[in-house]
């Protein structure tokens, strides 16, 4: 490698940290990542990508087994285990090699080895024994984050795995005790249930679901689980899991005192937290936001020329969040002037049915002193919905009361992360309910719901009984 030092080096190729690179070099800049794993990270490899692919065959099985529904009849809809982890582990390994040509192509340099800062200006990176300086003008930090280790005694036990182990199922566990009930204990809980396994979800806070998801639709989505038989215990704190006479259990404690549930496997999802350690960050004097690094609104850390982005440095831990920082952050070191604006990212939870927001909650409005007005349209008056057989949920738009202007769209139902698109750009673009409701919307399509909640906003729905 020549001794000029590069535009921009990334350390970590997750959808931060390669999304940063690429947009760097369409931007003309010479740009080396350091990623010490395979491109693409968390999202790609063990995250987003394979949990979706696990998703999509628990909903098509879920359809074919009641596909008399429809007319039709596929009288032995199963789980094939070794062709479901083929298919999983076919779309990880099309989209990682995808990335690898986008890189090869912006001539983005790919160096593998485990880095770490060296100095605000310098990268070193393990490579082949040997340690390879990486000296560029700035450096954009993208590590990711690592899942929680909770103080649950026994989590080291074999049947208890972390959303890493879930995704590889070489049997249905006829019981899955799923702890944290949060986005990714939630999703496991629906695709492990929807395979066969009678699931159980120890969640220690009062309710399912982070904050930041609408109050009405996290308790819709609650009830809606349990009906279909899934057993949610919240307020409950997991103290360790044993294993007796081979099974597994797991020994919580609540206001009712103790709790044990069986299980035969058990998934620990208790969140994620800033990849942060052992990177040199602290000791080259970059500020600290607790465990996350700390960045201001061009994504600059406090050590001028080195910049951060993604899980590292909290806020939500979500790709396309990651990506738009990557972005911003690349423009900021190749002579652009961006603040990265959060107002329009997505929260989406690939449950069944998947739930999706946007911008403020209900709530949080209010709380903000706004005058607020809900507009709610059910799935259930949606053709499209009744055509594919989903029609549980509903759309929720929180409006300023006066004007009609989007401050967030909230949503459980059929392609909820698909339709949350549209009240993104309302929300980015200070669109209001009539706006929305003045855009023509396809029929019959899902997206005539948030037409409908649109048109609500003034007492208009055209398929909705007034009240
Ligand atoms: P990461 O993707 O974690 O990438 C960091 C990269 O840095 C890794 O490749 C790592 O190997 C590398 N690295 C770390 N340290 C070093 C080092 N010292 N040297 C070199 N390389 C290093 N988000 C969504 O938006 N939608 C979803 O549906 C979704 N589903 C998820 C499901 C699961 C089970 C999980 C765990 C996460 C999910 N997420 C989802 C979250 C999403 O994966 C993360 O928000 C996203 O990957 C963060 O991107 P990142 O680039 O910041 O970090």
């Amino acid at each position: 490698m020549s001794n000029e030092p590069a535009d921009v080096a990334v350390l970590g190729g997750g959808p931060g940290g390669y999304v940063a690179a690429i947009a760097a070099a369409q931007r003309g800049a010479s740009v080396v990542l350091v990623e010490k794993d395979k491109v693409g990270g968390t999202c790609l490899n063990v995250g987003c990508i394979p949990t979706k692919a696990l998703a999509t065959s628990a909903g098509l099985l879920v359809q074919a087994t009641r596909a008399d529904d429809f007319g039709l009849s596929i009288p032995n809809a199963a789980i094939d285990l070794p062709g479901l982890m083929s298919y999983k582990q076919t779309v990880v390994d099309q989209l990682v090699a995808g990335v690898e040509q986008l890189l090869h192509a912006r001539r983005v340099k790919l160096v593998r080895g485990r880095g770490r800062l060296a100095r605000p200006s310098m990268l070193a990176v393990e490579v082949d024994g040997g340690v390879q300086e990486i000296s560029a003008r700035h450096i954009i930090l993208a590590p990711g984050s690592l899942p929680i280790d909770p103080p649950i005694e026994g989590r080291d036990i074999p049947g208890v795995v972390d959303s890493t182990g879930a995704l590889s199922i070489d049997t249905v566990p006829a019981e899955l005790v799923v702890i944290g009930g949060g986005v990714i204990g939630l999703e496991f809980a629906c695709i492990y249930e929807a395979f066969g396994s009678r699931v159980t979800v120890l969640e220690m806070a009062s309710s399912i679901l982070p904050t930041g998801v609408d109050e009405t639709i996290a308790k819709r989505l609650q009830v809606l689980l349990r009906r279909r038989g899934m057993q949610i215990q919240s307020g409950v704190t997991v103290e360790r899991v044993q294993r007796t006479d081979g099974a597994l259990q797991v020994v919580a404690s609540g206001a009712g005192g103790p709790t044990v549930f069986q299980a035969e496997r058990v998934l620990i999802a208790t969140g994620r937290r800033p990849n942060t350690q052992d990177l040199g960050i602290v000791e080259a004097g970059i500020g600290m936001n607790g465990r996350a690094i700390a960045v201001n609104d061009r994504l600059e850390t406090t050590v001028p020329g080195v910049w951060a982005i993604g899980d590292a440095v909290g806020g939500w831990m979500l790709a396309h969040k990651a990506m738009v920082e990557g972005r911003v952050a690349a423009e900021n070191t190749t002579g652009g002037d961006r603040l990265i604006d959060y107002r329009s990212v997505p929260n989406v939870i690939f449950t069944r049915p998947e739930v999706a927001g946007v911008g403020l909650t209900e709530t949080e409005a209010r709380g903000q002193g706004a005058e607020v007005k809900i507009s709610q349209f059910a799935f259930s008056a949606n053709p499209k919905a009744r055509i594919v057989g989903e029609s549980d949920g509903l759309i929720r738009l929180v409006c300023e009361a006066g004007s009609g202007r989007v401050l967030g769209v909230h949503m459980m139902g059929p392609h909820a992360t698909d339709l949350i698109a549209e009240g993104a750009l309302a929300v980015q673009t200070g669109a209001t309910a009539d706006d929305l409701a003045w855009t023509t919307h396809a029929h019959p399509t899902l997206p005539e719901a948030m037409l409908e909640a649109a048109l609500g906003f003034r007492g208009g729905a055209i398929h909705a009984h007034s009240r």
